[in-house]
């Protein structure tokens, strides 16, 4: 397998496994430890819990070890359990170096989040259903909650849908501040996930030069699923979040 950086991962035409985002970079952790996988057609014949199943394998993570949040676009965020589904929940955090983070996305944009002085990691699905009600802010009181101090948090956005893609009507932009969408030519709007996403963190206590985004739009990148360019066809994205990296790993 390879297991390489956004810029340098380009092998479309090989799509028996996965190729990854590795994001780690952007929070300060060791390589391959906070993963995205790549688009694959596995989608079309396999569903999401197997090919779940089949990327944590090709990375060598135990599946006991994984949560997986049942998300539902909302704000609700909890403390992962290794193996546990969590119903309706769009944001994970753990302080457990066992536990391995999971989401999927198509579009909306994976969150990490990392502290290194306690050890808590979070991984949260941010669309703009879940950024307007504020999953971002309870995210981070989550953190606040624990005694963590948001000075010290690093938080990297991954591939998300970007503005110059995303139109959406004036119902979704009237519950975000003017500075992150503006109209265009066709009486519609381009809302920024990115911008959104930065101001709320920032706006919780998280310092801007602390909130790194990767800079992939998952509509014009070919090495991701997009809901928006694939409609009910599209597959989905599945990120992992891991503390330390397996012997069997590389
Ligand atoms: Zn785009």
């Amino acid at each position: 397998m390879t297991l390489s950086g956004a810029t340098e991962s380009d092998r479309l035409g090989d799509w028996s496994e996965t190729d990854w985002f590795d994001l780690s970079h952007l929070l300060g952790v060791p390589a391959g430890n906070a993963l995205l996988s790549q688009r694959d057609g596995d989608y079309v014949r396999v569903p999401l819990p197997e090919h779940r199943k089949g990327m944590a394998r090709q990375i060598g993570i135990a599946l006991e070890r994984i949560a997986i949040p049942n998300q539902v676009h909302d704000n609700n965020i909890e403390l992962a359990v290794a193996g546990k589904v969590h119903k309706r929940t769009d944001g994970l955090f753990t302080a457990d170096p066992s536990v391995v983070l999971s989401l999927q996305v198509a579009d909306c944009a994976p969150v990490f989040f990392h502290h290194s002085g306690s050890g808590y990691r979070g991984l949260v699905h941010a669309g703009w259903r879940g950024l307007a009600a504020g999953v971002l802010v309870e995210g981070a009181g989550f953190l606040t909650a624990q005694g963590v101090d948001l000075d010290q948090v690093q938080v990297a956005i991954g591939p998300t849908i970007e503005m110059v893609c995303y139109e959406v009507g004036r119902e979704v932009v009237e519950r975000f501040p003017a500075t992150v969408w503006r109209s265009n030519a066709q009486g519609r709007y381009q809302l920024d996930l990115v911008a959104a996403s930065q101001e709320q963190l920032s706006a919780a206590g998280i310092p801007e030069e602390n909130i790194r985004s990767v800079g992939v739009c998952t509509v014009c990148d070919s090495r991701c699923h997009s809901y928006r360019r694939d409609g009910e066809r599209a597959g989905r994205m599945v990120a992992f979040y891991r503390d330390g990296i397996s012997a069997q790993h590389g």
